[in-house]
């Protein structure tokens, strides 16, 4: 279903995902229909899709596109092909990943100055003056390639459009309600290819920390590197934690069905705020995440990790870190993206009902001082949201830390309703390590009266017992009696240091 990166992979299957609701009402000999078959098969005559957006002028902000669509139809076509679209193209797209792909989903302005969604092949085939056909370019001109840090198996070009022949997608001025929907797609590619990234890295450097002694000792077994390790875990844990249910959500919505999960949200509007605020949510806070997740795992191979050899893709950390960095920037920076949020739950009821939702989910929680912890942070957080004292944009101003706080209230209830399904062990103290101890977590970015370092006084971190659950989180065994120490001069028992 997805690749490691937001790739054409992704951006095929929301293209899809954009032409599916509109076949239905065409007739059978439109090109859309072809084109769906293309996009969503799995043999060799697959398509794949590249989605144009950003421009000079602009990325975040598609209202100040300077690309034109003019209706101007092809007179003499008797039934419409892919290249015969009624509209010409032209204007510059600035970032253009997938330049190798068959089709591009693009938002271009009409003379109304707002913007519509258009799906054009990149070749077309013309008939030369030998009477024989050959392929050419759809109007579309690769004005350079981009030197980019990461993601380099991916080309990523600047485009100069002239008279591409385009059809317009869904309703006319319309275009970024047309196009939407896709992002939630793209977004969840990305996430997904974070957490892919992250977990190739985390296996890397516990390879690396099996075979590696240092001071004499297993570098697997150092108490601080075990801990390291265990926290990494924890990390990843509660972030694919709240992946999979995003894509759970995004199911319900997908197929509009019920589900006998009580935590998953009904079907209809419900299903669909949650979906939207996740996506965005969890494509920003695990993206981050991920970056300082891998950095760790490159940190833990020492200098090896920096090391970027290209004939062991395999095993090079320096290629998963920079290629997932880019996973903070497209498909919505973090700031965009905590800014959509804010603004999409301060709309209209949307805030009551994606609240009335994490309540009853939390509420589901069996243990007391788990549910307690978590119900008291969201409470504080449901304040914050209160527009009655503040304006919305200083709401905004600071929507970083809602949307941060957010995904630590959201992924302590999925990691607490997951271990009470089961009573895993592991999975158990993992949730008390992220709700209670102040472990894992999201990072710096969030409200520090809300998500406290310990919201527990009485729970302990640290000592033998942690250190225990450290190796069975970590390596998934019992701490061996020869344990390691980190130190020479801590190896005899009783020395000082
Ligand atoms: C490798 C790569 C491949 C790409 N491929 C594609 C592609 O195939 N198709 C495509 O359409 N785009 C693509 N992009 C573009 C990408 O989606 C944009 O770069 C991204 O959306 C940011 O837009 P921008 O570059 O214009 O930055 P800007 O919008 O100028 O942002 C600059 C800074 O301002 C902040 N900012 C912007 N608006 C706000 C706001 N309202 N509130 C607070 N802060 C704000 C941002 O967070 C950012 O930190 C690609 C980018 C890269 C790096």
């Amino acid at each position: 279903m997805h690749c490691l990166y937001s790739c054409p992979m992704s951006m095929t299957d929301g293209a899809a995902f954009i032409l599916a609701p509109k076949l239905k009402a065409l007739p059978l000999a439109h090109p859309f229909h072809e084109t769906f078959k293309r996009l969503i098969s799995d043999k060799d005559d697959h398509w794949t899709s590249g989605q144009w957006m950003t421009e000079r002028a602009g990325g975040s902000d598609v209202q100040n596109t300077e690309t034109w669509a003019t209706y101007a139809p092809v007179e003499s076509a008797s039934s419409k092909a892919l290249a015969d679209g009624d509209y010409l193209i032209n204007g510059f797209k600035f970032f253009s990943s997938a330049t190798d792909a068959d089709v591009a989903l693009l938002l271009a302005k009409t003379p109304s100055g707002k913007l519509s969604t258009f799906l054009a092949p990149l070749r077309k085939t013309v008939v030369g003056d030998d009477g024989m056909p050959r392929e050419v370019s759809n109007g579309v001109r690769i004005h350079r390639l981009k030197n980019k840090l990461g993601t380099k198996e991916l080309p990523t070009a600047e485009l100069e459009l002239k008279d591409m022949r385009a059809h317009l997608v869904g309703e006319l001025d319309q275009g970024v309600m047309t196009i939407a929907p896709l992002l939630n797609i793209t977004r969840i590619h990305t996430f997904v290819g974070s957490l892919g990234g992250w977990r190739r890295a985390i296996s890397i450097t516990k390879s690396f920390a099996k075979a590696r002694t240092t001071v004499g000792e297993p570098l697997w077994l150092i108490p601080m590197h075990l801990r390291l390790l265990a926290d990494l875990e924890v990390k990843h844990r509660g972030s694919m934690n709240l992946a999979f249910f995003t894509i759970a959500v995004m199911g319900v919505v997908e197929n509009d069905v019920s589900s006998e999960q009580a935590h998953l949200p009904r079907r209809g509007q419900e299903a669909n705020i949650v979906f939207r605020a996740l996506t965005a949510t969890a494509k920003a806070v695990i993206s981050k995440m991920a970056v300082a997740g891998i950095q760790e795992c490159q940190e833990s191979m020492g200098g090896v990790g920096y090391m970027d050899e290209a004939d062991e893709p395999e095993f090079n950390i320096s290629r998963i870190l920079r290629s997932t960095l880019v996973n903070s920037i497209w498909e919505g920076t973090t700031n965009v993206l905590a800014s959509e949020l804010i603004r999409f739950l301060l709309k209209k009821d949307h805030f009551e009902v994606f609240a009335a939702w994490l309540s009853r989910t939390l509420a589901l929680i069996q243990t007391s001082d788990l549910r307690d912890a978590l119900t008291t942070a969201w409470s504080a957080l449901q304040g914050r949201f209160s527009t009655k004292d503040q304006a919305p944009a200083t709401i905004v101003a600071d929507a970083r830390r809602y949307m941060f706080t957010l995904a630590w209230i959201l992924m302590g209830g999925l990691l607490a309703v997951d271990a009470e399904r089961d009573s895993d062990p592991v999975t158990t103290e993992i949730v008390h390590r992220w709700i209670l101890n102040g472990e894992g977590g999201v990072g710096d970015m969030v409200f520090r009266d809300i998500v406290p370092v310990r919201a527990n006084d009485s729970v302990t971190a640290g000592g033998e017992e942690h250190l225990q659950w450290d190796c069975k989180i970590a390596w998934g065994v019992e701490l061996p009696v020869n344990r390691a120490s980190g130190h020479r001069s801590l190896q005899n028992a009783g020395s000082k240091l």
